[in-house]
């Protein structure tokens, strides 16, 4: 069968891609082998950020005797915890059959493992399809933690922590980045015991220490053990479906469940690639241009599988980009672009651009503002003063160069920044606005005066 676009993967790219592909009138084939809507909806954020949600009412309703509230006795159910995020998830998915349907008759999903067999021709379940035009958007996968004895134990990774009935009595997360951090905190926060065992010396080993040491501060006051810079040596099953890890350093650490969060890799090693001459880097990404063009004319890739930031907005943006490259109407490229992200603890981590310590690797010359978040009144005002803020600014142009923010809701608040950087205004322009009293906002506008070429004089 040979058609005008064919999309392998039905992720944050595929999906959008296919519909609008149609719509705009080529005959379309979207391929995907397990559940349209990808990792984001079924395994990653969607699903995640809804037991999020629950985990901190739970936490909320349990501490409200901060602000004179008394709650008496807080109980996690923890099958109703999981069946809302389950009715949300069927609710996006839901979504996206829709999106999909309006394509009309243009669009057809095949549901299968597609797998290159030539030049833009790809095999699923034995019948084959040529396209003009072929987008790979097949997405990552958890790596398994490779320790002696790893098989003799039942991991849970994000796809299979999803499926617990329940609540683990401890759970033991190997990885302190932003899969297991967040984990972690929402399984303390049901009521488990929680333990992190981290390789490098701090969670969030990317983000500036202090913004790391803020959040393990927080954790270790919700009752989270810290095993850092703990590297796993063995893997081994314990007494009465008990499971336990060994550290290189002697101790061992057992618990009733244990869930690696140590990674993602591309789907790319069952996808045929070598056979349609589209080149892999060393780690298996898809390589591709500023267009997303691979090796193989015709054939793009987007999404995770190219290795670049691995968000879902990245994906989606990526699906922007594209659609307009297809359309011959390209005006921006995937390089240089502004890419927020947010780590949904609580608090929220979030940055945007540079932080401290790639603007001093980088050799970029910057002034860096620093705000504790407890400064805020809006933070004292609701107890939730947790965190700190920080943002680099250029000293000739002032504009800015990045933030990180460590705070509630500092997912939001990044993007005021992620504004003002895809703007290319300078850091001026929130010394200037005026901010609504009380706000969280209103600290960025504070945190900016303390650099003392803006302080009020
Ligand atoms: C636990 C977790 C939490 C996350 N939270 C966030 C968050 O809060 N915010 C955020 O921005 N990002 C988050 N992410 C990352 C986000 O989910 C991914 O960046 C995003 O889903 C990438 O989209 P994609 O389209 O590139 O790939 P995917 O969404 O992975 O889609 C790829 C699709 O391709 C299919 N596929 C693979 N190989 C084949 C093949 N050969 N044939 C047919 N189909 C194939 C797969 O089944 C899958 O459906 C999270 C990820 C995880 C794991």
């Amino acid at each position: 069968m040979h058609v005008d676009a064919i999309v392998i993967g039905a992720g944050q790219a595929g999906t959008p891609l296919a519909q609008r592909l149609a719509t705009s009138g080529r005959s379309v084939l979207l391929v995907e082998r397990s559940r349209v809507g990808g990792t984001c909806v079924n395994y990653g954020c969607t699903p995640t950020k809804t037991l999020v949600a629950s985990a901190r009412a739970a936490h909320v309703a349990r501490s409200a005797g901060r602000l004179g509230v008394q709650s008496e006795s807080v109980r996690v159910d923890f099958p109703a915890v999981i069946a809302r995020k389950d009715a949300i998830v069927q609710r996006w998915r839901e979504g996206l059959d829709r999106r999909l349907a309006s394509a009309g008759d243009r669009l057809s999903v095949v549901s299968g493992h597609a797998r290159f067999v030539g030049e833009r021709e790809i095999d699923v379940s034995g019948a084959q399809y040529r396209g003009d035009v072929i987008i790979i958007d097949v997405g990552g996968r958890p790596v398994p933690p490779a320790v002696e004895g790893s098989a003799s134990i039942p991991w849970l990774d994000n796809h299979r922590v999803m499926d617990l009935q329940q609540l683990p009595s401890h759970l033991v997360v190997l990885g302190g980045g932003y899969i297991g951090c967040e984990f972690a905190q929402m399984f303390r926060r049901f009521g488990s015991s929680v333990t992190i065992v981290q390789r490098g010396p701090h969670l969030l080993d990317r983000e500036d220490p202090d913004v790391s040491e803020a959040l393990e501060a927080v954790f270790r006051a919700e009752g989270i053990e810290l095993l850092l810079g703990a590297r796993v040596a063995r893997a081994f099953p314990g007494r009465a479906g008990a499971v336990g890890v060994a550290l290189e350093d002697g101790r061992e650490i057992v618990g009733s469940h244990v869930l690696a969060a140590v990674g993602r890799r591309p789907n790319t090693d069952d996808l045929g690639c070598e056979a349609a001459g589209i080149h892999l880097d060393g780690k298996g990404f898809v390589a591709v241009d500023d267009h997303y063009r691979t090796s193989a004319a015709g054939v793009y890739a987007v999404g995770d599988v190219i290795g670049g930031p691995q968000f879902t907005h990245t994906s989606w943006d990526d699906h922007r980009i594209l659609f307009d490259v297809i359309e011959g109407r390209a005006v921006r490229g995937r390089f240089g672009r502004v890419v927020p992200y947010v780590v949904f603890t609580d608090p929220q981590v979030a940055g945007v651009g540079l932080n401290e310590r790639e603007a001093r690797a980088r050799g970029v010359r910057h002034e860096v503002a620093k705000l504790p978040f407890g400064n805020v009144a809006r933070a004292i005002e609701l107890d939730e003063t947790a965190g700190t803020m920080k943002v680099l600014i250029d000293p000739d142009t002032e504009r800015i160069l990045g933030a990180s923010l460590i705070g509630l809701e500092a997912g939001e608040l990044v993007h005021v920044f992620a504004a003002l950087m895809q703007a290319g205004a300078t850091a001026r322009a929130i010394v200037d606005v005026e901010c609504a009293h009380p706000t969280f906002a209103e600290g960025l506008q504070s945190l900016v005066m303390t650099l003392p070429r803006f302080a009020l004089r």
